[in-house]
């Protein structure tokens, strides 16, 4: 529902970043993508809710939330559709602050600490993390509200957008939200202060400029947005999207660009030990790293950021991991590793 970003930037492929060390693990899997590369048939559109980049090689300008163009066969309508009333564990409508908009700093309850009483010391002591569950499972009943435009710096696009699910029901924001938890503690055991965008404590949103306008207001070492894909079946695996350089309006990433590329390649890295899960077979060739200028959320980041898209929920063997309490709990155990990782060098 709206934007189709600028695209993909032929001088700036996303596999350029192969040749840093750390990602030799993920580059060594290439060959097992190789053969879907070449195909490169379709790129997701991942993100904070943000519509799909369209590519070369797709004429689609559907504006899924995550829904890649390759996705809109198998599911035409499923990014959008509400999901079948699986809203009962997100806390859903408490209706605090909703409303309000992205534009004043009105949400500043999202910022608080959402766990206080973390391990007093720890490696990551005295680090704050910001952790961003991609949308919101109230979305879809608050479709006016997010399909506002906000100011992304570069350009105009909706305030976030409903994300998508598992052809079974499982909508991305509940997946989102279960592996931040998750993440949460992990972080926490080390020490580290986490604030959370959204913990399923407001109805809707925030919108994209508010989630990166949380990570900069509270100064955060690292921040990661999380999310899941919406592409089509048989695309599988997971690809971290870092910051392009982009200088334009309120966006300028040209501090951020070289250590949140560091942080999406230690947190590659990881999820690929933690997981098991092969890197991409669509996006990034075969690296698990993707470079993007279409996203708000890290277009207007002052602080390192990355998004990480941790499978394709339109895939049945995605699906089947991305569903799973106990891979939620390795794909959380993953990006807990980068960022200490990360944190601590
Ligand atoms: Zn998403």
């Amino acid at each position: 529902m709206s934007y189709v970003g600028p695209e993909f930037d032929p001088s700036q492929p996303p596999r350029r970043s192969v040749r840093r060390p750390l990602t030799v693990a993920v580059a060594a899997l290439v060959p097992t993508c190789l053969a879907a590369y070449l195909v490169y048939q379709a790129t997701s559109g991942s993100d904070e809710g943000e519509p799909a980049r369209s590519l070369p090689v797709s004429s689609s300008t559907s504006e899924g939330a995550d829904a890649s163009p390759g996705s809109a066969s198998s599911a035409p309508s499923g990014t959008r559709g509400p999901e079948k009333g699986n809203h009962k564990d997100d806390k859903g409508d408490k209706g605090d602050k909703d409303g309000k908009g992205s534009d004043g700093d009105d949400n500043d309850s999202a910022t608080k600490p959402t766990s206080p009483g973390h391990a007093p010391g720890g490696p990551l002591k005295g680090k704050v993390v910001v952790v961003d569950p991609g949308h919101n499972p109230g979305n879809f009943q608050h479709t006016a509200e997010i399909n506002r435009q906000v100011d992304i710096g570069t350009n105009r696009k909706p305030c976030d957008t409903t994300g998508t699910s598992t052809n079974g029901g499982y909508s991305e924001a509940k997946f989102t939200l279960a592996v931040a938890r998750n993440l949460r503690t992990l972080l926490e055991k080390q020490g580290a202060t986490v604030k959370f965008t959204q913990d399923g404590d407001r109805p809707w949103g925030p919108c994209v400029d508010e989630r990166a306008r949380i990570g900069n207001k509270a100064h955060a070492d690292a921040v990661i947005s999380i999310h899941a894909d919406g592409s089509g079946a048989g695309n599988r695996g997971f690809h971290v999207i870092m910051p392009a350089k982009v200088k334009s309006g309120a966006a300028d990433t040209t501090a951020i660009v070289a250590p949140s590329k560091e942080l999406g390649e230690r947190i590659a890295g990881k999820f690929v030990a933690a997981t098991g899960s092969a890197p991409s077979n669509y996006v990034g060739g075969g690296t698990g790293l993707d470079v993007r200028k279409d996203l708000g959320g890290l277009n207007l980041s002052t602080v390192p950021k990355v998004f990480i898209e941790c499978g394709n929920m339109r895939d049945a063997k995605d699906a089947a991991l991305l569903t799973s309490g106990a891979w939620q709990q390795k794909a959380a155990q993953g990006i807990s590793e980068g960022i200490a990782g990360f944190l601590r060098r």
